[in-house]
């Protein structure tokens, strides 16, 4: 038997830990967030549930204003709203 590492990473709406592969990123990239649909986008990053509920609680934090340091844009946050929605590794990013 081999325990195998799964790295987890704390969601900025529940706040509960969760194995890595399953939340989603987010990322600052030229002053807009973007989904990181393929956890390859550099910088620093903001993990959350794919679900519509923890990222609301997320904004409703200012998670994301607060770990980028900066003022996040309303605007910012829709195409948030359709990643989480979306299970992970479906969408292909070109
Ligand atoms: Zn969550």
């Amino acid at each position: 038997m081999t325990e195998r590492y799964v790295p987890m990473r704390r969601c900025a709406g529940c706040m509960k830990s969760q194995p890595k592969a399953g939340l989603l990123r987010v990322v600052s990239v030229e002053g807009t967030l973007r989904a990181d649909e393929k956890n390859r986008l550099p910088g620093r990053g903001v993990y959350i549930c794919r679900d519509p509920k923890c990222l609301q609680a997320a904004v409703r934090k200012n998670a994301f204003s607060r770990n980028f340091r900066r003022a996040i844009r309303e605007d910012e946050y829709e195409p948030l709203r359709d990643a989480v929605k979306r299970p992970a590794g479906t969408v292909e990013v070109v």
